[in-house]
């Protein structure tokens, strides 16, 4: 996306536990810890596993593929420069049920959204090395 049509975003608070998911994007991956113990994806990061009580997580990559879960179109211009409306959207990513974020679908319009639309990621560069995971329907 060229610097002039990025549109204004919220951008994250870049931590030691979170760097390797919000900045996976450079190498076009999208990364979330994984247990070495039971091989759970942990996300939001944490120190321990929830699933064995592990501390042995190191961030891994994921296809970058998933399912739309739910969305919403917001119309209501709430942020300057980030003009409505845009799709709001939760998605499960295809490695383990229940792996869930929060994101913008992009480059698609509300009509064509259903339930479980397979959907794939697309990275956004910011400011500071972050690239924002987005979603973009799967065409294939
Ligand atoms: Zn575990």
């Amino acid at each position: 996306m060229s610097e002039a049509k990025r549109p204004f975003r919220l951008l994250p608070q870049l931590t030691p536990e979170n760097e390797h998911y919000w900045k996976g994007g450079a190498r076009g991956e999208l990364c979330f810890l994984r247990c070495a113990d039971c091989r759970t994806f942990v996300h939001p990061p944490s120190p321990v596993c929830p699933s064995c009580l592990s501390r042995q997580l190191a961030p891994t990559a994921v296809s970058g593929r998933a399912r739309l879960l739910t969305w919403t179109v917001n119309h209501q211009p709430w942020i300057p420069g980030f003009e409505p409306p845009y799709v709001i959207a939760i998605v499960e990513i295809e490695e383990q049920r229940g792996l869930r974020i929060t994101t913008n679908l992009v480059n698609c319009t509300p009509a064509e959204l259903r339930m479980d639309l397979p959907v794939k990621v697309l990275f956004e560069e910011r400011e500071d090395g972050v690239f924002l995971p987005l979603f973009e329907p799967a065409r294939s």
